[in-house]
């Protein structure tokens, strides 16, 4: 009897990913059987992760921090999104063997998005917002593009390494001048935007990048796509300046159940398994 399809996430740190038990639950929803794990990548070692999963059998994979860039770059071929991030967070090999890449980050985070603002489905989730995105790692590259396509009408991109923030937006300008959005790289974060998101990989080192004050502020929302049991550092620091916020679990269901669609074309529903994972991390940190 042959074994269940074999997928996996890719990254350093990974202990940590919710994503097993998020395509478990999937599977679950729609009667499916699959092998899902976690795979810890040696710094510069993602060639050999990937080859060490083709090796096992996997037919694709998921790709967290920090190897978003180098899931791009090891594809034969991308979707546009993948290509316009540079960054890809789902891989699969196809029926020739040959490997593609796609990015779902930012369509799973306007959704998340959409439903957290109360507004009806994902194209113009951010209609006329003031946006501000922490981050120029593979996080902030992959939904800068679904940012400005949700509408938003201003988008200013920090980064601790400015360059990076600089190449970001270079990348995304046409893109931004089609939709109308003004999209610019900031050496210190402005105030007064409406949406303020979390993207560093900071906070997995206890470390958040220091704000101008005034940046959250009540009458914002505050995004972390980092996620935990507890409220994350930037939650907290966001709810104390008297802001709306929120952690990343709902990006992290939604941006799975794209991964899913593309691998099984199947589509699942992402609601019960959102409630779970929190009933899950709720009764986590009630036990600790
Ligand atoms: P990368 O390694 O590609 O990028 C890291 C980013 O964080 C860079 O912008 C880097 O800045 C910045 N950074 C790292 N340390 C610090 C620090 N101490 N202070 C300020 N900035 C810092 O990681 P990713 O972009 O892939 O991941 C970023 C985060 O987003 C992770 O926490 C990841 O778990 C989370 N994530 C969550 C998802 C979800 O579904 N909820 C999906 C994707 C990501 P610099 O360029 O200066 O080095």
């Amino acid at each position: 009897m042959s074994l269940p399809d074999l997928y996996a996430v890719l990254g350093n740190p990974v202990q940590h990913s919710r994503s097993p038990r998020i395509h478990q639950l999937f599977a679950q929803q729609c009667g499916q059987a699959l092998r899902y794990e976690r795979r810890l990548v040696a710094p510069g070692g993602f060639d050999a992760a990937l080859a060490a999963l083709r090796a096992d059998g996997g037919r694709g994979c998921n790709v967290t921090v920090p190897c978003k860039f180098d899931a791009a770059r090891a594809a034969s071929r991308l979707s546009p999104r993948a290509e316009l991030a540079q960054a890809a967070n789902t891989l699969g090999w196809d029926e020739q063997g040959l490997l593609w890449g796609d990015n779902t980050d930012g369509i799973g985070l306007v959704r998340d998005l959409a439903r957290l603002l109360g507004r009806d489905g994902e194209a113009q989730a951010l209609r006329g917002m003031r946006v501000l995105l922490l981050g120029a790692g593979g996080a902030a590259s992959g939904v800068l593009g679904s940012l400005i396509e949700a509408g938003a009408a201003q988008l200013e991109v920090w980064n601790r390494s400015h360059e990076r923030a600089e190449g970001l937006v270079r990348r995304h300008a046409q893109l931004a001048a089609r939709h109308g959005a003004a999209l610019g790289a900031s050496r210190a974060p402005a105030r007064g935007h409406d949406l303020v998101i979390h993207a560093t990989a900071g906070s997995l080192g206890g470390e958040l990048p220091q704000l101008p004050p005034g940046v959250l502020h009540a009458g914002a929302l505050a995004y972390d796509m980092m996620y935990a049991a507890r409220p994350t550092p930037f939650v907290l620091l966001a709810r104390a300046a008297g802001a709306r916020a929120h952690d990343g679990l709902g990006m992290l269901v939604e941006q799975a159940a794209e991964s899913f669609a593309l691998w099984r074309a199947t589509r699942v529903r992402t609601e019960p398994v959102l409630r779970q994972l929190r009933a899950e991390l709720d009764a986590e940190a009630a036990a600790s």
